[in-house]
């Protein structure tokens, strides 16, 4: 089955294809020939995730999920959530969002934190949206050289390595977007 994940982070993309398995054919934006960027202008992340995956199928005519993920602190009140990708601002760049969280919580004693990813699936007549949540802390260095955005800074709870610090199939065992995406999986293959 032929379906679109509405990113064209590679980083997603392979998380996600790993985690799909054979029985789907999974298609980035840019596969789809989709090159300008979506909207985004919720200020939820399932609000955000459905606009994304609405925009793709009524342009695009293909089933499709999109996600949007948010880091909330609760010592931060619960930022940066639904801002996390520009936290630092528009140039998006993770190594300032790290930095700017660092600094935050630079006085703060609860470093607690989780991830949390909404994903929306959209096809004819039919929406339906899936939560996945990993609870960590936000350590005080970076540490580690793999995966992206916030993962050098997050240890999941339970676990002595930072996301960065895990293999793609470690992470991808436990991570706020594998567990929504279970979810969509079980959906799916319900019905
Ligand atoms: P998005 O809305 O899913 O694109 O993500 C919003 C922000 O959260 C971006 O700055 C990402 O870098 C960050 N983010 C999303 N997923 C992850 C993750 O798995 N690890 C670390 N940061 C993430």
């Amino acid at each position: 089955m032929k379906i679109c994940f509405a990113t064209n982070n590679q980083h997603k993309i392979e998380e996600v294809r790993s985690a799909l398995g054979p029985d789907f054919s999974l298609l980035s934006l840019i596969e789809i020939g989709c090159t300008e960027e979506l909207p985004e202008t919720g200020t939820t992340l399932e609000a955000n995730a459905l606009q994304k995956a609405k925009y793709v199928f009524d342009h695009y005519q293909i089933p499709c999920f999109a996600d949007d993920t948010g880091l909330e602190v609760p010592a931060l009140n619960n930022e940066p959530g639904v801002y996390s990708a520009r936290y630092a601002g528009l140039q998006r760049s993770s190594e300032d969002n790290i930095s700017l969280l660092l600094k935050n919580l630079e006085n703060k004693n609860n470093r607690q934190a989780r991830f949390k990813t909404v994903m929306a699936w959209v096809e004819p007549n039919l929406q339906h949206t899936f939560e996945g949540i990993v609870e960590g802390e936000i350590i005080k260095e970076r540490k580690g050289k793999g995966g992206f955005g916030y993962d050098p800074v997050f240890l999941p709870k339970g676990h002595n390595k930072t996301f960065a610090e895990m293999e793609m199939h470690e992470k991808n065992s436990i991570s706020h977007r594998a567990k929504a995406l279970e979810k969509l999986l079980a959906f799916l293959k319900s019905r």
